[in-house]
């Protein structure tokens, strides 16, 4: 792989270009905004490192070309004025250039993200997906719109009350089978939001759809 440039790294460290892994224009196919049509942005660069992570090719950064962020948001906004920044883990990467531009121009600004890095940028729309690998920091979670945990075994129903206890009262709170197992957390899901309402069920439904 070819040096990088000086010039370039600095700008990403601005977050003025930003390694892009991906972007497309589909529905929203989980949590709040599920069946929203949303133009999707996903960032390279990601070091939680989730066992069961379905993106694992975009944990290395240097995979996917620093682009302008200029250039992402002129495309983003020929799709939509509902944009889903995504990854990875966008807060890996300084998040205002992106944002602030998007919003300038008149879009709605979503972010799925770990919380694992500072929060920056302006969002119409967090949604907290904490990990136990690599936990949020405190900040985000009072300014978490939707709190999606991902259940892969019976413990992180636990893990989940854990996280609920630190969201703001106005957080609205998912839980999501994690999709290689979901057939077998399933039932565990379906029980516990039956027992404890606050909850809500949020499905893949893009994956059921066969929608990126
Ligand atoms: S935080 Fe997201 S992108 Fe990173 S390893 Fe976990 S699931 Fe994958």
């Amino acid at each position: 792989m070819p040096p990088v440039d000086p010039q370039v790294k600095k700008e990403v460290d601005l977050g003025i270009q930003l390694p892009l892994m991906e972007a497309f224009y589909t529905i929203q196919g989980e949590g709040f905004h599920k069946g929203t049509a949303a133009y999707f942005v996903r960032i390279g660069g990601c070091d939680v490192g989730c066992h069961w992570c379905d993106v694992k090719e975009s944990w290395n950064a240097k995979l996917h070309p620093p682009t302008r962020t200029e250039d992402i948001v002129s495309e983003a906004l020929k799709h939509s004025n509902t944009v889903v920044v995504t990854g990875g883990e966008p807060l890996t990467w300084n998040m205002e250039p992106l944002t602030s531009a998007l919003k300038e121009r008149g879009a709605k600004v979503h972010i799925e993200t770990s919380g694992a890095y500072n929060l920056t940028g302006q969002w119409d729309w967090i949604c907290l997906s904490p990990k136990k690998v690599k936990q949020p920091l405190e900040p985000i979670y009072k300014e978490a719109d939707e709190l999606k945990v991902i259940v892969y075994n019976k413990h992180d129903l636990q893990f989940a009350e854990e996280q609920a206890a630190k969201v703001g009262e106005q957080c609205i709170l998912y839980l999501q089978p994690e999709w290689s197992v979901r057939d077998k957390v399933m039932p565990l899901i379906v029980d516990y939001v039956m027992a404890n309402p606050k909850w809500k069920v949020s499905l893949q439904t893009h994956k059921y759809l066969n929608i990126p």
